[in-house]
């Protein structure tokens, strides 16, 4: 499964033209996970930048409570207490602003950004997504400050949303991307996308990695989009999610005190508890009730189901998550 990067490796040209042919990237670089991703587009962002002859415009205006992986740069970007406690020094170059504040992100551009981060959808983060109007207010911000925009889908892409991409909703796109988890279906796989001349800087010597893009993460990336690209399965991506979210709204209703707000896009789904409940609880309850969902900040419960089910699972999925609801009002 392994060829050196130092040789030409056919299957990286094919997944590399595949997504350039379906994403606004004219460049592929792949990692073995997200945050690898990540950090290839920092360095692609502060490359841009520095072998344009402006090394000082290296600062990224990222997201307070977004969740961008587990590398030092990574934590250092959101500095939440909770990634970051004990783990000091952390790096410099990120400046935090609140979720849902362009008055504030605007604040924070200096001589020294180079870029704004967001996941158009935050996971980790309480399944807050950006309106429309906020990526497209993001993307005017960096067309007018000459900044580089940097999407993170590493969870809201790859079809979990309906779209290959959550940021195709909104017709905004970014100028570099990182991409994992559904790339691969599940083989470690990830990759930082951009176009041509946000990559400019990153010329041969600035980047590697000696298992990206391996033969094998390569011919897995081309079986996972042979089934994403199906004509008909983005479509039922959103006719089922449609479904389970349909039921999840009747839970709001019958279930009001517990139940807050349905969040989300897509398979991509947040239960938002009222402040009596504790997404844990839930979380396992459900477990105990035979279903896996995961807790998120503002005590949200995520789920994020397998973009391949249908009528049969979303039925007993609701089934389970009602019970795991009942069992939770029961205890509070
Ligand atoms: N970025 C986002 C938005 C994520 O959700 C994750 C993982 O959950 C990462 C980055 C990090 O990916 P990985 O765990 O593959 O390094």
């Amino acid at each position: 499964c392994h060829t050196s990067n130092l040789y030409r490796v056919t299957g990286q040209e094919q997944l590399s033209r595949r997504l350039i042919d379906h994403t606004f990237a004219d460049t592929v670089f792949f990692t073995n996970s997200g945050v690898e991703a990540w950090e290839c587009a920092v360095k692609t962002i502060r490359r841009h930048f520095s072998a344009k002859g402006q090394p000082d415009r290296h600062r990224i205006v990222a997201i307070e409570g977004a969740f961008h992986g587990r590398t030092l740069g990574a934590i250092s970007s959101t500095r939440s207490e909770k990634m970051t406690g004990g783990l000091g020094p952390l790096l410099d170059g990120f400046d935090i602003v609140p979720f849902g504040d362009l008055t504030a992100m605007r604040a924070a551009i200096t001589p020294h950004t180079a870029a704004i981060m967001v996941e158009p959808i935050m996971g980790e983060g309480g399944i807050r997504s950006w309106t429309d109007q906020q990526l497209s207010g993001m993307r005017a911000l960096c067309d007018e400050f000459g900044l580089l925009l940097f999407f993170d889908e590493i969870q809201c892409g790859m079809g979990r949303t309906g779209r290959l991409f959550a940021h195709e909703w909104t017709g905004v796109t970014p100028d570099v991307m990182s991409v994992a988890k559904g790339i691969g279906g599940g083989f470690p796989l990830g990759a930082c996308l951009a176009t041509e001349d946000a990559a400019s800087g990153m010329t041969a010597g600035y980047h590697g990695s000696t298992y990206g893009g391996n033969p094998l993460a390569m011919a897995v990336g081309m079986a996972a989009l042979d089934v994403l690209l199906q004509p008909e399965f983005l479509p039922g991506v959103v006719e089922n999610a449609a479904k389970l979210r349909e039921g999840l709204e009747a839970f709001r209703r019958r279930h009001s005190n517990s139940v807050e707000e349905i969040r989300g896009t897509g398979m991509m789904l947040g239960i938002k508890l009222g402040p009596a409940y504790d997404p844990t609880q839930f979380v396992e309850a459900a477990l105990r009730a035979g279903l896996l969902v995961a807790r998120a900040s503002d005590n949200v419960v995520r789920l994020l189901p397998p973009l391949i089910i249908g009528d049969a699972e979303i039925v007993e999925a609701l089934r389970l998550i009602e019970t795991a609801l009942n069992g939770l009002e029961a205890a509070a």
